[in-house]
């Protein structure tokens, strides 16, 4: 089959791999329909994970048709059409039995941590999903059989995966409630939607961060709240502390491993060379009033050593982070998409066949072509 592989920093390949077959008896084979790019990926293909190996297969937002099915899979059969959510999830564990399967404790032989779908030896080590097939541990649990009746495409539903529900979990674990100032750092296609689950918990001002132009139009124009360029003004931290009188109640950060415009200023925003003066958390200490919330969404990675801990401290900050347990997430948001309560589509610029994912992370990283989501086509 064809996959999309790491081949070191800044270089990804579609190639020609072996197919996956069953390993555990609880395991499927789905062949990909729709599976799309995400953040995430880029920290991969920045060299921000360790233990990446070359040809490793990644991508974690994928849906499809069930191809085969383990002797003991009893939730899905041949033919079904699902969501595979990113988070690798036994079902059985402590964490699985209380919601919050990012960190199942069976996923992830390598260390004490979840396993995702396609992220590193470092997450599990699990083959990912922008490939032409995909095998799916624990199948008993973690996929979302659409129903027959359901006949919306791929595109409203693939989210599902992943970004829906963690920008829905970014507002909820973050404790947005009716009448609350948010503040959502990155335009990204995380941000965009969390912007919008914001005014769905009854948020009375929604605030977005960016630099990049078209995505501040865009979070304008579709999500309707007030935009900030962070390179329009000298301290926008400050800046957003003063328009909002002393801060924000929730401050969600959607940006992560990210800061500057060039990868070499990334790497550094990263290990925070230059004390981290653009980075996003140093934002969020500045515009979260006393007592509120920083929802770090944005995946980290490495050592933080210039984190503003004091400022956290002093000001009485709660601080919440980590990755989304999305799976117990699905049925309801699934719910919300079938009644019109949500559409995700609007994030969607790019729609190329699997063959052209090299592009397709070309233009998601390097902001080209005003984009914002890049979905592929197996
Ligand atoms: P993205 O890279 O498209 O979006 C990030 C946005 O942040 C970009 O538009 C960028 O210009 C902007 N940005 C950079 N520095 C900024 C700053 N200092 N202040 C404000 N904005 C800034 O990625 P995405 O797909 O939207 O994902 C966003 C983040 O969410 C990534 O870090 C990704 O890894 C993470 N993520 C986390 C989970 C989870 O489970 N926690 C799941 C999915 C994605
Ligand atoms: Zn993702």
């Amino acid at each position: 089959m064809k996959a999309t592989t790491y081949q070191g920093p800044k270089n990804v390949q579609v190639k020609e791999v072996k197919d996956p077959v069953i390993e555990n008896k609880d395991d499927i084979i789905v062949r990909i329909t729709s599976t799309a790019i995400c953040g995430s990926d880029l920290h991969l293909i920045h060299g921000l994970m360790p233990n990446m190996p070359t040809d490793y297969i990644i991508g974690h937002e994928p849906m499809g048709i069930v191809d085969e099915i383990g002797p003991e899979v009893t939730k899905v059969k041949k033919g079904d059409r699902v969501i595979i959510p990113f988070n690798v999830s036994c079902g059985h564990c402590y964490y699985c039995q209380h919601q919050m399967e990012s960190q199942c404790d069976n996923s992830n032989p390598h260390r004490d941590a979840g396993g995702y779908l396609g992220y590193s030896d470092t997450y599990g080590g699990y083959a990912g999903g922008q490939a032409e097939l995909l095998r799916v541990p624990y199948a008993n649990f973690g996929p979302f059989v659409i129903p027959k009746s359901c006949e919306l495409e791929d595109e409203k539903l693939l989210f599902l995966s992943d970004i829906i529900p963690t920008a829905y979990w970014g507002v909820d674990y973050g404790g947005v409630k009716q009448g609350d100032t948010v503040i959502v750092l990155g335009c990204g296609p995380v941000g965009l939607l969390a912007q919008k689950f914001a005014w769905f918990k009854g948020a009375k001002r929604v605030i977005a961060v960016d630099y990049i132009g078209y995505r501040l139009d865009h979070a304008k124009r579709v999500n309707r709240v007030e935009a900030f360029n962070f390179e329009d003004t000298d301290n926008i931290g400050a800046h957003l502390k003063e328009i909002t009188g002393g801060g924000a109640d929730v401050v969600i950060d959607c940006v992560g491993l990210d800061g500057k415009k060039t990868f070499i200023e990334k790497i550094e925003t990263a290990l925070m060379l230059h004390g981290g003066a653009m980075g996003a958390i140093n934002i969020a200490a500045q515009c979260v009033r006393k007592f509120g919330t920083v929802m770090m969404v944005g995946v980290y990675g490495l050592r933080y050593n210039a984190f503003p801990l004091g400022d956290f401290f002093s000001r009485n900050i709660t601080l919440k982070m980590g990755q989304a347990p999305v799976v117990h997430y699905i049925p309801d948001l699934f719910k919300m998409i079938v009644e019109e309560k949500i559409d995700p589509t609007d994030i969607i610029t790019h729609r190329l066949p699997l063959s052209e994912a090299s592009h397709g992370y070309e233009v998601f990283d390097e902001k080209k072509d005003n984009c914002i989501k890049v979905v592929l086509k197996p």
